[in-house]
């Protein structure tokens, strides 16, 4: 891979590469774009397989966090770091205290918090190096856990769906099938149970899933079963790549609305939902509201909940303003999403101009 054409193409500003030996770091620090302010993006720790693979990922995740933000309205751009490693045998204090000095010398340009593989815990580390990570625990005056407002953006998001496809935003009654019942998607079944919808639920592990059933009612259906079920709503919470062609014309739904990043294989799948007639929800769009509620924590007035809960549930107004965009414009919910945010950053960009 040509990594500076790459960066080129996809306008990126800097990669950083970590380095330090005596702490076990070897990371990846992808900055996409700061023209919002500074890029926000979480620590992924994965056992990449190549240098490359760790490369593109830390690319194309901190990219798509410059959408997110910049689609959610937040003064914030996109970045990601990643660590070549194993979550599950290779943390020590010495690798996230080394990955906070990194973080560090970046001056402010990168914000770090949790994503895969790392939690809360590890990122407390980090900030013995740095001010510049978030998603702190409750206890230290912090957002904490992300998952429960990304739950209740997307069902914010389901709700404004719900509007445009049935006239009434009024969950009650709809059926919706949801693959993946991890902190996110388990946060997500019960607001849609507490709203009387009825769930269609699988999971990998049998005993989340059992556990569904008994606490929520949930009716249970295979790992590919999920595909083929009967709904108003397929809600991917799980895993990414899951529309595609192989999957598409199996799903017998009015909407497509998850948590999961990057669900659709590619691109062209955003086009063929809009083809069949499904209202996809833009996975950036609906499941912002962890980022919401981290980006509340940085403000100078620190982290309120009540204003944080108020603009996630503002994701209701966000996905609208998609759907309206994609109908006067002819074009599909994915491309409408990123028009909105390349809008924003592109008169940002231009009025930074005024100042040079
Ligand atoms: P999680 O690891 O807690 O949950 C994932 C769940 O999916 C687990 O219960 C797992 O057993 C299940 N699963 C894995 N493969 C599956 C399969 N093939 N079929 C059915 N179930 C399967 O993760 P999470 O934090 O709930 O995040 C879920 C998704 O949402 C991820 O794609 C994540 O990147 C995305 N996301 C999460 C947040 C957040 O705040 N946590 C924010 C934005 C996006």
């Amino acid at each position: 891979m040509k990594i500076l054409e790459y960066m080129e193409r996809y306008d990126y500003e800097q990669l950083v590469f970590c380095q330090d030996r005596g702490a076990g770091l070897k990371a990846i620090i992808a900055i996409h774009d700061t023209t919002l302010g500074p890029a926000l993006g979480g620590a992924r720790m994965w056992p990449y397989p190549s240098e490359g693979e760790a490369i593109l990922d830390a690319l194309r995740l901190g990219r798509a966090m410059t959408y997110k933000a910049a689609a959610a309205g937040l003064p914030l751009g996109g970045g990601k770091a990643v660590i070549i490693g194993n979550a599950a045998t290779d943390k020590t204090e010495a690798l996230f205290r080394s990955l906070g000095r990194y973080v560090e010398a970046l001056g402010g340009r990168y914000i770090t918090t949790e994503d895969v593989g790392t939690s809360v815990s590890d990122i407390t580390w980090v900030r013995q190096e740095t001010t510049h990570a978030a998603g702190l625990p409750v206890s230290a005056g912090s957002s904490g856990d992300p998952s429960p407002s990304t739950a209740l953006g997307v069902y914010c998001g389901m709700q404004a769906c719900a509007e445009e496809v049935w006239g009434s935003d009024s969950l009650r009654g709809k059926t919706v099938a949801i693959q993946g019942l991890g902190k996110v998607g388990y946060a997500l079944a019960r607001l849609l149970q507490e709203s009387r919808a009825n769930l269609i639920v699988t999971d990998v592990n049998e005993k989340v899933a059992q556990r569904a059933k008994k606490e929520l009612g949930a009716t249970l259906t295979s790992i590919d079963g999920i595909y083929d079920a009967e709904c108003d709503f397929f809600s991917p919470c799980a895993l990414g790549a899951v529309l595609s062609e192989k999957t598409i014309p199996r799903l017998k739904c009015r909407v497509v609305a998850g948590c999961a990043n990057n669900q659709l294989q590619h691109e062209e799948d955003g086009e063929e939902l809009a083809r069949r007639g499904i209202l996809y929800a833009p996975d950036y769009i609906i499941n912002a509201g962890g980022l919401i509620n981290i980006s509340v924590e940085l403000e100078h007035t620190g982290y309120n909940p009540a204003e944080a809960e108020a603009k996630v549930r503002a994701i209701h107004n966000t996905v609208a303003r998609v759907i309206a965009l994609a109908k006067a414009e002819g074009i599909s919910m994915a491309r409408a999403a990123d028009r909105l945010a390349e809008q924003r950053i592109s008169a940002v960009r231009a009025i930074r101009k005024l100042y040079l």
